[in-house]
C-alpha cells in the first residue's frame, strides 16, 4: 500500500508541533492551499544524489508574498502580520495629518531590505518555474529590517518591526536544530521552511531560514537573527555572517540534501566555503572551488564586508580563522579580513550583475579579471506584471507568443507597433493602472491627466535621491511652462547610514518648502517602501526616474519592473540601463562614466546633473507627455506610445528567466 502523501511529507520535513499547530493547514492534498504532492517530488529530487541540485545562499529574500501566490491559512490572519496603515509625507501637510493610506492586503514576509533581497526572491521564483532543483538558505529575521516613520520633516525614525513567524502562512518550524560551537558562544539555530512554488504550482524551491531566537541561547545570541544588517559592532556583523555561511552549510547537511553547486548571493555568505573546507587537504580544497560561485552586487565600498582580524579571532575557532587568513586577507590592509576577497579566492566563477558592472568589477579586481563574468539581473515577470498589462498581452498572445511560459516572447510586441487598436488599448491599460494609483491617493488630489514621475529605491548617497529637488525654482519653471507635475517618492535609508539619513532629511525639507506651490507640483512620499508599493508605483506612473552616480549602480531592477508595464525610463547611464539606453525606451541624461578609473563615490555632481535633468524634462519628457495628452485626449500616433512598446519589448530580455538560463549554462552547467 502506498504511504499517504502527508506521512511521506512529514518524514522528509519534520514539522515542529505539527498536530497542535499545522494540521489544519497541511493535509494530504494541500500545503496552505497549494498542492502538497509538488513538495514531495521536490524533496525527493533534493535527496537524490544522482540528480543535480544547486544551493543558494542569501542574507535577504523579498518574496512579495503579499501579492504573488499568497498562501492561505485556516485561521484568520494574525493582526501582527498585517501592515495596513501607511503614512504619507507630502507638500499638503494637513491632509497627511488627517489621512493615512489603508491597504488591505495579506502579509509580506519581512526578511529583506531592498534590491538584493528582491533579486534573490525573483531568482527562486524563476528557478522554480524552470524546474531547477534548488535549495535556498537565509535567515528568519524576527524583527524584520525596520519600520520607517517620518518624524515630521526632521527625518526618518526607525522602529522595530514586530511580526509573528508562528502564524505566518506557509512558514513552518522544523524539529531540526543545528549548533555552531564558537570560541565563546555556542549558537543553536532552529531551521524553518518556506516553499516558493512555481507559477503552475508543479514545482517549488524550499527556502530554509535560520533562527537563533531560542531559549537555550543567551539573550544576546537570541537577538542575532532579530534585525537584518544590524551593524552597531563588529560582533553583530561577524556573527550574522557566521550564521548565514557556517550555519547555512550545516543546515543543508542536516537536511540531507545532496548539492552540487553552491551559489553565494553576495560575499555575506563567504563563510559557507570555510565550513565545507574544514578538514580538507589542499587538493580537495582546490576541487571544492569549482563547486562555488559568487555574485557580486556592488562597486560601493560599504557593500564589501571588512573585519579586523583581531575581532574575528575573538569569535571564530582556529581552523576557521586559518582558512579566512589564507583566503580572505585584504591585500590593501594588513590585519583585515575581507569577505569579498574570501569569495573571490574561493569561487571558481564570479559574476557581476550587468555588463557595465562587469567592466567595473574587472577594474576593481584586475587579478581576477579572467574569472569574472557578467550576467545582467532581471525581474520575475509573473510577479511584476500588472493585471491590466497581463490581460492585454494575453489578448494579443497570438502575435506576441506564449509570454507567460517564456517571457522572451515579449520582444515580439514590436510587431504590434503599427496596429492603431493595440496602441490605444496599451495607453488605456496604462491609464487603468494610473487610475488605481489616483484612487488610492484621492485625498491628496492626485490626477490621472497630470504628468507623474516616481523615484523609489533604497536611500543611499550614490543613488542621489534628492536630485530632482535640487533646484526647486527650475522645477517650478517647468511646471509653469509645460503643465503641472506629480512626483512620487519612496525609500528607506539604513538606520546607521548617516549620509542616507541626511538625504531623507533634505528631501522632506524640500517637500515641505513646496507647500504653497501644490497646484503646480505635488510631491508625495510614501512611508515604508516595500515590494507592494514597488509594484504599485513601478506599474502606474508615467516615468520611472533613476539617477545614480555612474558607475556605482551595479544593476538596479526597479526600472525593469517599470518597462514590463510600459513605464518609460528617465535615467543616467549606469547599471542595466546602459544595455537598453539605445532601445528608445525613454531618455538618458547626466554625467557619463568613462576610462579605467572607478572614480569617487562621494563626488555626487548634484549641480551639473540636476541641471541636465531639468533640461531633459523641459525639452523632452514633460513636453512630449503634454503633446501626447492634450485636453485629456491621447494622440495614439504619439512617439510616447512607440517608447512604451519598445520598453515592454525590452522586458523580454531583462527578466529572471533569461538570467537563470544564463546562470544554468555559464555558471552551474546545470543538467536535469
Ligand atoms: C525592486 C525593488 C528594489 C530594487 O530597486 P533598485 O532599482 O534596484 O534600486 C528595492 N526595494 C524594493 C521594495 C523593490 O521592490
Amino acid at each position: 500500500m502506498n504511504e499517504p502523501l502527508l506521512d511521506s511529507f512529514l518524514r522528509h520535513v519534520p514539522v515542529c508541533e505539527f498536530k497542535e499547530k499545522y494540521a489544519e493547514d497541511i493535509t494530504n492534498s494541500s500545503y496552505f492551499g497549494f498542492p502538497l504532492e509538488t513538495l514531495l517530488k521536490v524533496e525527493e529530487t533534493l535527496h537524490d544524489a544522482a540528480k543535480m541540485s544547486v544551493a543558494y545562499f542569501s542574507m535577504e529574500y523579498g518574496l512579495s508574498t503579499s501579492f504573488y501566490q499568497p498562501f492561505s491559512k485556516a485561521k484568520p490572519t494574525n493582526p501582527k502580520n498585517l501592515f495596513t496603515d501607511h503614512f504619507i509625507f507630502s507638500n499638503m501637510r494637513t491632509i497627511d495629518y488627517y489621512v493615512s493610506l489603508k491597504v488591505d492586503r495579506s502579509p509580506d514576509l519581512p526578511i529583506y531590505s531592498g534590491g538584493l533581497g528582491v533579486l534573490a526572491g525573483d531568482t527562486l521564483k524563476s528557478a522554480a518555474d524552470l524546474h531547477i532543483s534548488m535549495a535556498a538558505v537565509g535567515i528568519l529575521w524576527h524583527k524584520g529590517y525596520f519600520k520607517q516613520n517620518f518624524w515630521f520633516k526632521f527625518g526618518q525614525n526607525p522602529e522595530e518591526l514586530d511580526w509573528d513567524p508562528n502564524t505566518f502562512p506557509g512558514l513552518i518550524p522544523l524539529e531540526t536544530i543545528i549548533h555552531i560551537p564558537l570560541k565563546k558562544e555556542k549558537i543553536s539555530l532552529r531551521l524553518w521552511k518556506y516553499y516558493v512554488y512555481s507559477f503552475d504550482r508543479q514545482f517549488a524551491v524550499p527556502l530554509i531560514l535560520l533562527d537563533s531566537n531560542l531559549p537555550e541561547n543567551p539573550p544576546s545570541v537570541q537577538n542575532l537573527t532579530a534585525q537584518l544588517y544590524r551593524s552597531d559592532s563588529a560582533w553583530w556583523r561577524i556573527l550574522q555572517r557566521t550564521i548565514l555561511g557556517l550555519g547555512g552549510m550545516k543546515a543543508m547537511e542536516a537536511l540531507g540534501y545532496t548539492l552540487h553547486k553552491y551559489h553565494l548571493n553576495e560575499g555575506h555568505a563567504a563563510l559557507a566555503f570555510v565550513e565545507k573546507a574544514k578538514a580538507m587537504d589542499d587538493k580537495k580544497i582546490e576541487t571544492l572551488k569549482s563547486q562555488f560561485a559568487y555574485t557580486c552586487h556592488t562597486p560601493v565600498a560599504a557593500g564589501h564586508d571588512r573585519f579586523k582580524l583581531k575581532d574575528v579571532q575573538e569569535i571564530l575557532n582556529t581552523e576557521e580563522i586559518n582558512l579566512l587568513k589564507r583566503f580572505g586577507t585584504d591585500p590593501s590592509q594588513m590585519g583585515t579580513i575581507n569577505l569579498t576577497q574570501q569569495a573571490l579566492n574561493t569561487c571558481d566563477v564570479i559574476n557581476a550583475v550587468s555588463q557595465k558592472h562587469g567592466e567595473v568589477t574587472r577594474l576593481q579586481f584586475p587579478q581576477y579579471e579572467k574569472k569574472i563574468q557578467a550576467i545582467t539581473n532581471g525581474v520575475h515577470h509573473h510577479t511584476w506584471v500588472s493585471a491590466p498589462m497581463a490581460s492585454l498581452f494575453d489578448k494579443y498572445q497570438e502575435r506576441i507568443g506564449p509570454w507567460r511560459e517564456d517571457p522572451r516572447h515579449l520582444v515580439n510586441i514590436t510587431r504590434l507597433k503599427t496596429d492603431p487598436q493595440f496602441r490605444s488599448e496599451l495607453w488605456e491599460a496604462h491609464q487603468q493602472n494610473k487610475r488605481t494609483l489616483c484612487q488610492l491617493l484621492r485625498p491628496w488630489h492626485v490626477r490621472e491627466d497630470v504628468f507623474t514621475l516616481c523615484w523609489a529605491r533604497r536611500i543611499a548617497a550614490y543613488k542621489r535621491p534628492s536630485l530632482i529637488l535640487h533646484h526647486i525654482e527650475a522645477l517650478l519653471e517647468i511646471a509653469h511652462t509645460l503643465g503641472p507635475l506629480q512626483i512620487l517618492y519612496a525609500g528607506k535609508s539604513h538606520p546607521q547610514d548617516n549620509l542616507g539619513f541626511t538625504f531623507v532629511n533634505d528631501m522632506l525639507n524640500h517637500i515641505d518648502s513646496l507647500n504653497k506651490e501644490k497646484d503646480l507640483i505635488r510631491v508625495i512620499m510614501f512611508e515604508n517602501y516595500d515590494t507592494y508599493f514597488g509594484k504599485l508605483l513601478a506599474s502606474s506612473v508615467d516615468v520611472w526616474l533613476n539617477n545614480p552616480l555612474p558607475p556605482f549602480e551595479a544593476s538596479g531592477t526597479s526600472g525593469m519592473k517599470a518597462i514590463l508595464n510600459g513605464v518609460l525610463q528617465l535615467s543616467t547611464l549606469d547599471g542595466w540601463f546602459v544595455e537598453a539606453a539605445d532601445k528608445n525606451i525613454g531618455w538618458t541624461f547626466g554625467w557619463q562614466h568613462q576610462g579605467n578609473q572607478v572614480g569617487d563615490e562621494h563626488d555626487l555632481k548634484m549641480e551639473e546633473d540636476s541641471q541636465a535633468l531639468y533640461d531633459c524634462l523641459a525639452a523632452q519628457v514633460v513636453k512630449l507627455y503634454y503633446d501626447t495628452l492634450s485636453e485629456g485626449q491621447v494622440r495614439p500616433e504619439s512617439e510616447w506610445i512607440d517608447k512604451m512598446i519598445h520598453a515592454i519589448s525590452q522586458a523580454g530580455i531583462f527578466n529572471t528567466h533569461r538570467m537563470i538560463q544564463e546562470y544554468s549554462e555559464k555558471i552551474w552547467h546545470y543538467k536535469k
